[in-house]
């Protein structure tokens, strides 16, 4: 039997592929609900991610994925809103003409954005259209250096600066360059037109976990059931007890034999032909002792649940002093009839620190905080009008894409440095990069199994 830590998308992307190739497999959850980071709330119609999710054009595995469980015909694109609020002013800037509107940059700021936004290196004089091909050249290099030489500094200072304190808070000139240029990568094309079109799945992304958490199987899923240990034998020579991994990775070669989960109060042991470790990389650090050195930021996301629209705009960013990073009017890009309609709302804010203030807040204390952000920005609110809100809170929701990042991704075999048989395919993955997402968790998860297989 192979075992799998987590049942978030990746873990059971892993358990869907490994079973397809004719394994047994268990996947244990720790929570009560298999999802992770893609759970779910009700509302008075389709469920809504905790925390925003779409699809970008340039996302494949996850769309063969949905083809393959029979939900193709459920997956929408749609034209999305993208706005600027400065100066308290909502500034839309998704299409073209939209942009050459936006009064706060030069012509020639907006020509050298959008030069580096279509990847055309126009510094010199002269186009070259290879300088941003291989984003691994920029992985040293410092973001605002690489934004300063490459668009201007108005461009910096008034249009990238406060995404990346959106973003990265404190860290952000720790990020590299290539996070940027991967990300300017990840984006689908753009319409002169219309501008760019997201994916949502009809019904929310938990019918994906759904579907996928049925085709593993219910009995092949354990939740409310914590991984605390993963056990090793070390090879032929060894007297055949089991060790805890990280005590004997420095043999390399031994082989991985159990793991142990607890269980309503009760541990118990299974015998494991392999581990995929699908979880965050101090998870993997815990019942391994591999060490990851990357750091991970926390969210802290509230949505709320209205009677009325407040904007035009799905996606809101901000570069007045806001209490939020982020304001995100889900309903603008999927109607709120499908909500019963109840008009959705994100705010959210990245955690760098524990020492942060915010998230030292009780729900209650950042529910009333935002309102009265929100209230500043949109006279219109009225928390009366507020149905519900709920808010969900996560340390460890996405990597700091910070300079050398590369190094420090977690193999997905981890056979030479842990032992024998354990795999991982958590957010510290190659796949992961140069964004988190549910296709780079898909990913990962078939890259272990593939290894497993010996498909890959
Ligand atoms: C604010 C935010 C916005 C996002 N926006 C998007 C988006 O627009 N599009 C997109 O595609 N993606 C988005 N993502 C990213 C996406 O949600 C993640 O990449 C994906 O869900 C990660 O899946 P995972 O399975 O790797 O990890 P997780 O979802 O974290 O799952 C890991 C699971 O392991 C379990 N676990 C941990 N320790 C143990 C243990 N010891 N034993 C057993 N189980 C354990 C956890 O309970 C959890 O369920 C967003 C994420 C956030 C937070």
């Amino acid at each position: 039997m192979i075992g799998v830590v987590g049942g978030g998308v990746a873990g059971l992307a892993a358990a869907y592929r490994l079973q397809q190739r004719g394994r047994e497999v268990q996947v244990f959850e720790a929570s009560d609900d298999v999802g992770g980071l893609a759970a779910v709330y009700e509302t008075a119609g389709d469920p809504i991610e905790k925390f925003y999710h779409h699809l970008s054009a340039s996302e494949g595995t996850i769309v063969e994925l949905i083809d393959d469980l029979g939900l193709g015909e459920d997956l929408e694109w749609r034209y999305k809103t993208d706005s600027y609020y400065v100066d308290g002013v909502v500034h839309p800037m998704e299409k073209a003409w939209e942009i050459l509107a936006y009064p706060h940059l030069s012509i020639y700021d907006k020509f050298r954005l959008a030069m580096l936004v279509k990847e055309i290196d126009v510094r010199g004089g002269v186009p070259k259209f290879d300088t941003y091909d291989d984003i691994t050249d920029f992985e040293d290099v410092p973001i605002k250096e690489f934004l300063l030489d490459h668009t201007t500094r108005h461009v910096y200072e008034s249009f990238w600066e406060p995404l990346l304190d959106a973003k990265f808070g404190s860290r952000k000139e720790d990020v590299s360059a290539a996070w940027l240029l991967g990300r300017v990568k990840f984006r689908g094309e753009r319409d002169v037109i219309r501008g760019e079109q997201l994916g949502y799945l009809e019904g929310g992304f938990g019918v994906l976990l759904d579907e996928l958490y049925a085709a593993v199987g219910t009995e092949n899923v354990t939740t409310g059931a914590r991984v605390t240990e993963i056990g090793t034998g070390v090879g032929a020579a060894a007297d055949g007890g089991a060790a805890v991994a990280g005590a004997t990775s420095t043999t390399g070669s031994s082989t991985v034999e159990s793991i142990t989960v607890e269980r309503d109060g009760e541990t118990e042991t299974h015998d494991v032909d392999a581990v995929v470790v699908a979880a965050m990389p101090n998870v993997l650090e815990d019942l391994t002792g591999y060490p990851c050195e990357i750091d991970f930021q926390g969210t802290v996301c509230s949505v709320w649940s209205m009677e009325q629209s407040l904007s035009d705009t799905y996606w809101l960013n901000i570069k007045d002093e806001a209490p939020f990073g982020v304001f995100i009017e889900h309903t603008n890009f999927v109607p709120p009839e499908r909500y019963g309609g109840e008009h959705l709302y994100y705010t959210a804010s990245y955690i760098q620190s524990p020492e942060e203030e915010l998230w030292g807040m009780s729900d209650s204390e950042v529910e009333d905080y935002w309102a009265e952000g929100v209230g500043d920005m949109f006279p219109a609110f009225d928390r009366e009008g507020v149905n519900w809100v709920q808010t969900a809170r996560n340390p460890r929701t996405a990597p700091i894409y910070e300079r050398g990042y590369l190094d420090m991704v977690v193999p997905y075999d981890l056979g030479g440095e842990v032992a024998e048989g354990v795999y991982y395919a958590g957010m510290a993955s190659r796949a992961q990069y140069p964004e988190r997402s549910l296709d780079g968790g898909i990913e990962a998860g078939y890259a272990c199994a593939d290894l497993i297989t010996g498909d890959r």
